[in-house]
């Protein structure tokens, strides 16, 4: 089974990816000069005010031992999963009662001295021997569990959330407190992938409140998930923000979404990494459609979770669609899929949904390009194009070796039965290939797209550059419509 939770990009501003150098320089420098210690005073005295204000804002950004895990230690974690007495608030209470207990005691004990030369060595001691013990514990659980492991019982973290608390209690961080918010429920792919790449291991999307914010006091404002959502719906704000985020926001295409029940009748293997399946519909027995929308397919129950794919194929009856799918080799939802989806299962679809690549009604010249597994939305928006005489469609379909490319007998066909279709293949990394080699952009580079809406779908690395591209001849942003595969 592939691992779960993902270490992806951690958004390293130069805070986050340095701050480390002053946790060293504490916590090991300050065993030859003490002093040193006496730095973290004006730390904890910043993160209390700070947290009252912004919840656990420092955690995510600037704390030092946050870096140290965040920065050197997480490329070289275990990354597993949390176990749930660290996450407990027993636990974390009990270990704040204690630290305080400890510090309060050493420090009493020192102020003896209080007036001597002594004095100030033996006080930065103290916060040297705590952070030397937060790094030497914090690291080791960063290791050999996940990097923020610490951060789940931190005496730090545990300070900032009372102070946090206070905060919301005398109502005094409304205007403040940038809380994860979610632009349109709807929208949400349920793919989970923002509690997938969660340092501490949050579940947002699970529980977006009916202000479509995320409440977790535990939540370090780090944004990690803002910036790995597929869907592209998250932000940080706070409470007014996120109410004009949502005003903003157009849900069309995603208000018809709906549950449905549907049984595996064909799973057909295209080649060695990919499979079509074809899904009967039960419940409902229908559903309303449009060619270039996709669907959610529910991998797992606990925690729910789904995954989105471009419809490829679709039963005129509207009882039966299909969707095809590329095995990702690090992949957790397609591992499962492969090996456990088999005919005769009965499993949970939401949807159809999406309006990125649905084809403009007034368009009549449009060009469609796909990289690689990109090809599937592109199957039904062809047919829909030929459907209308009005409509002249250019498909260009690009891959790196000749074996990837799909259906491609039913493509050529319909190639060679219209006149309004014209079906341009392209490889861009395979001697063997007699045809055209290349990328995508190169065939575009030579097309005039006056008047041309363009639709890409595919990898990332393919999306930005043919963008680039189009604009640069000449094509409207309004005009180029993409969705990532
Ligand atoms: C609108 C839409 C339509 C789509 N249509 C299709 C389609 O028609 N066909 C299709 O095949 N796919 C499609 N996708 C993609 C699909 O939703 C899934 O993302 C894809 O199948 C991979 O899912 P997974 O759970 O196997 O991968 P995940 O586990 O989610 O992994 C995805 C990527 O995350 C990274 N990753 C995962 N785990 C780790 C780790 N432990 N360490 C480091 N990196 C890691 C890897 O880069 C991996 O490639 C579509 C996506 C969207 C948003
Ligand atoms: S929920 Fe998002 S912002 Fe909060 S800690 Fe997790 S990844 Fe960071
Ligand atoms: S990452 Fe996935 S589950 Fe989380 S908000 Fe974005 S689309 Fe929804």
């Amino acid at each position: 089974m592939n691992s779960f939770y993902i270490k992806t990009n951690r958004v390293f501003t130069p805070i986050r990816k340095y701050g480390w150098i002053f946790t060293l320089l504490v916590a090991i420098g300050g065993l030859w000069y003490p002093k040193l210690g006496l730095l973290v005073l004006p730390v904890m005295l910043t993160l209390t005010i700070l947290s009252f204000f912004k919840g656990r804002y420092w955690c995510g950004n600037f704390c030092p031992h946050g870096s140290l895990f965040d920065s050197l230690l997480g490329p070289v974690s275990r990354n597993k999963k949390i176990p749930k007495f660290f996450k407990s608030k027993v636990f974390g209470t009990m270990f704040l009662a204690f630290f305080m207990f400890n510090m309060i005691r050493k420090i009493l004990k020192v102020s003896a001295l209080y007036g001597t030369m002594l004095f100030w060595d033996k006080l930065g001691f103290i916060f040297v021997a705590s952070y030397l013990m937060v790094t030497v514990v914090g690291g080791i659980l960063s290791l050999l569990i996940t990097q923020r492991t610490w951060c789940n019982f931190c005496p730090m973290g545990m300070m900032q959330m009372l102070s946090y608390k206070l905060g919301k209690l005398i109502r005094a961080n409304k205007r403040t407190d940038q809380k994860i918010t979610v632009a349109s429920k709807d929208m949400c792919h349920t793919c989970g992938k923002c509690s997938r790449v969660c340092p501490m291991q949050l579940t947002p999307y699970l529980e977006f409140t009916d202000e479509n914010q995320f409440n977790s006091e535990k939540c370090l404002r780090c944004s990690t998930c803002v910036v790995n959502c597929p869907a592209g719906i998250l932000s940080l704000n706070t409470e007014k923000k996120a109410r004009a985020v949502i005003e903003e926001t157009n849900p069309e295409g995603y208000e018809n979404r709906q549950k449905i029940k549907a049984k595996i009748i064909e799973v057909l293997d295209l080649n060695d990494e990919v499979k079509q399946y074809t899904f009967q519909l039960i419940n409902p027995k229908k559903v309303d459609y449009k060619a270039g929308q996709f669907i959610l397919v529910k991998i797992q129950e606990e925690p729910k979770m789904f995954r989105a794919y471009s419809i490829s194929s679709y039963h005129a009856s509207g009882t039966e669609l299909s969707i095809t799918v590329k095995k990702d080799p690090k992949g957790y939802g397609t591992d499962i899929m492969f090996n456990r989806f088999k005919v005769e299962d009965v499993i949970e679809l939401e949807g159809p949904m999406g309006t990125e690549l649905v084809i403009d009604k007034l368009a009549e010249k449009v060009v469609f390009v796909a990289g690689g597994i990109g090809i599937t939305p592109f199957l039904p928006m062809v047919r829909e194009v030929l459907d209308d005489e009005n409509k002249k469609v250019t498909l260009i379909y690009g891959v790196n070796k000749e074996n990837e490319f799909l259906y491609h007998d039913e493509l050529k066909e319909l190639d060679l039965q219209s006149d309004r279709l014209a079906f341009k293949q392209v490889v861009a990394f395979d001697d063997n290939w007699k045809g055209r080699k290349g990328f995508v952009t190169d065939i575009l580079k030579e097309m005039n797209l006056d008047g041309h809406k363009v639709y890409l779908c595919g990898p990332k690395p393919m999306i930005q550059p043919t963008v680039k591209q189009l604009v640069k001849q000449g094509v409207k942003k309004d005009d180029i419509r993409y969705e990532s595969a």
